[in-house]
């Protein structure tokens, strides 16, 4: 009988890539990740801004704000070694009102906590010198922050986890794990498969993964879709690099937003919508299950009480290319309608506890033989690598025990 543990990676998404490609250059036994669609980063990961952040807004302390500032790094060296495009262009933050100065105060105080250098205050004047079609009050540059296309780096991770002799298994869709004996016994569409250790990294079906194996999440998934506008090409001038407004602290998103993209062009969004269909990338894309799901949970009315407001602002932006545009001419008024036209769009997997709170950190659940991933929201992409060590590390002392 072969001896060597084998471990199963469910989803080949960044974070489950990173995680499988750590485990196969470690070494430490059989890789193999599997994945429902037909190619790698199909959901969250290959439908993002593209933005390596800087780690901001984080809480100091928490394991956003420390995976963001070691996996920030460790991206820029990954594409510097494998010469995935990138840049590290920086960002501005604009505040376009008095009341934002003192929350863009705390932001700076956050950054520096987070070991951010050469974060600069930028007066309305200063603020022209980065961005010339910016309007505001004041702003901030954070020079940390960069550009990647994330489904570049998912290629190279799985060439590397395939180099290092772990396979990556496409089409295959995990359905059920229990414990066998001395392993796991998992059921796939393809068949089933024996296994020592189990990671789960599906995302968007993350917490029924962790069900399917037997597992309480103690979270429910919230898929809220971020939609976006580009800029046509004869505007692609107007956007440098990267502008953000200033975040409202209640609010697990950043708000609308300007991109320049590594391969070119420039997009504006995402929105925060709640979506009707886990993998609902289109507004009329519903699940009856998943609709379902949330309905007959009271976290999810709890939450809808505290954010009724918001989220009817946000389907109407999502409705209203006139009520999107003035979010962005909060930031550059020049803007106009014929400067914009709908983009892609992806959906966040955005863990709620039962009390309806939406879970800030991310979130990771041991049990035996298995670890899953339960909340991995931005910036978990920037801190792919980080997040992927740590688990690989976990593994590696579930081995070895
Ligand atoms: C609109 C948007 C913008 C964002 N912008 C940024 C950004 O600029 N920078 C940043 O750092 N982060 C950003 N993020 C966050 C970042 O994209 C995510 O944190 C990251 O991609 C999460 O990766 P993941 O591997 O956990 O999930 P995913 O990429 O969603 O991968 C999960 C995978 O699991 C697979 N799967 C699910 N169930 C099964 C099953 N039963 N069997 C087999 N496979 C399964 C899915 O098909 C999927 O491929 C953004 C996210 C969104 C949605």
């Amino acid at each position: 009988m072969n001896k060597e543990p084998s471990i199963v990676i469910v989803g080949a998404g960044i974070v489950g890539l990173s995680t499988a490609m750590h485990l196969a250059q470690s070494r430490v036994g059989k890789v193999l990740v599997l994945e429902t669609e037909k190619d790698v980063a199909e959901h969250q990961t290959g439908n993002n801004s593209g933005v390596i952040h800087s780690g901001l807004y984080y809480k100091p302390g928490s394991s956003k704000a420390k995976n963001c500032a070691e996996g920030r790094e460790a991206m820029y060296d990954f594409c510097k070694e494998y010469g995935i495009a990138h840049e590290r262009c920086g960002k501005i933050v604009v505040a376009t009102h008095a009341d934002e100065l003192p929350r863009m105060a705390e932001l700076e105080k956050r950054g520096l906590a987070n070991g951010l250098t050469g974060i600069k205050q930028l007066s309305k004047d200063e603020l022209k010198d980065h961005e010339p079609h910016v309007t505001g009050i004041a702003g901030l540059f954070v020079p940390q922050t960069g550009i990647v296309n994330y489904r570049d780096v998912c290629r190279v991770y799985q060439r590397l986890i395939t180099e290092s002799e772990g396979e990556v298994r496409l089409g295959c869709k995990f359905i059920s794990c229990r414990r066998d004996g001395n392993g796991l016994a998992i059921e796939t569409n393809q068949g089933k498969i024996h296994a020592s250790f189990l990671v789960n990294c599906g995302g968007l079906q993350s917490d029924r993964v962790a069900r399917a194996c037997g597992v309480e999440p103690g979270v429910q998934i919230v898929p809220f879709r971020g939609e976006y506008y580009e800029l046509v090409p004869e505007k692609h001038h107007l956007v440098r690099n990267l502008i953000y407004p200033v975040p409202d602290p209640s609010l697990p998103f950043l708000g609308v937003h300007l991109t320049r993209m590594i391969h070119g062009g420039v997009e504006a969004g995402p929105n925060a919508v709640l979506a009707f269909k886990r993998e609902g990338y289109k507004l009329l894309d519903i699940s009856i299950r998943d609709m379902f799901g949330l309905a007959l949970s009271p976290g999810f009315w709890r939450m809808a009480a505290k954010f009724w407001k918001t989220g009817m602002g946000e389907f109407h932006r999502s409705l209203s290319k006139k009520a999107f545009l003035k979010a962005l001419q909060r930031l550059m008024p020049e803007l106009q309608m014929q400067d914009i036209h709908r983009g892609g769009a992806g959906v966040r997997a955005q863990a709620m506890a039962p009390d309806g709170k939406l879970v800030d950190d991310f979130h990771i659940v041991e049990a035996e033989r298995m670890v899953h991933v339960l909340n991995a929201p931005s910036p978990a992409a920037t801190a792919s690598l980080a997040i992927g060590k740590t688990i690989a590390k976990k593994i590696e002392q579930l081995i070895n025990l």
